[in-house]
């Protein structure tokens, strides 16, 4: 299965400049998106997790589905003010501008290892964010793992886990 005939990239969006690689085609396709959870399955399995997390909101598409082919329980860090409860969060920096993300301050117990995905790793500030948002919350963060690295924007160095993806482009 080629999993990167069902992505497309679609030139200037969200804004003129931005090649934005579009999973909803692979999500279309439910050969192709079997496919992808299989193969990251594999990768994310040998970090045995006891919980697999995701990036709201196209990681959820990604960490949902897999956390149920683990027999694992699934974390949501979402956008501001979107749970319910006593929730714990941080600021990130953006290329312009900050943005925060949010977790339930009890969804891990202290030692707990939890796996971070996404649909795609960029400049990695948001998966770095995410990471050490579960730390706070008392995790540890085995590895992180995506569908697709924009490779040539380097995101992994800034991330101190192992990281894999699935497709990646250059
Ligand atoms: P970053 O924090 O720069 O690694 O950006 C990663 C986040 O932004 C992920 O949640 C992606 O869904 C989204 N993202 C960034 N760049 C793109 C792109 N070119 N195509 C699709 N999604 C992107």
């Amino acid at each position: 299965m080629d999993l990167r005939a069902h992505i497309r990239g679609i030139p200037d969006f969200p804004k003129p400049g931005i090649l934005f690689y579009d999973i909803s085609t692979l999500l279309r396709n439910g050969p192709a998106w079997r496919a992808a959870m299989a193969r990251l399955a594999a990768i994310v399995r040998p970090h045995r997790p006891d919980l697999l997390a995701g990036i709201e909101s196209r990681g959820f598409l990604v960490a949902a589905p897999l956390a149920l082919e683990l027999g694992l329980g699934f974390i949501m860090l979402r956008k501001p003010n979107k749970l319910p409860g006593l929730t714990i969060g941080l600021n990130y920096a953006l290329e312009y501008g900050t943005d925060r993300i949010e977790m339930q301050a009890d969804a891990v117990q202290k030692g707990q290892r939890v796996v971070l995905l996404d649909d795609l790793l960029a400049t990695g500030g948001t998966m770095a964010a995410g990471i050490n948002l579960l730390r706070q919350a008392g995790a540890v963060v085995p590895a992180a793992a995506a569908l697709i690295e924009l490779t040539f924007l380097g995101g992994r160095a800034r991330l101190d886990v192992p990281f894999e993806a699935l497709i990646a482009y250059d």
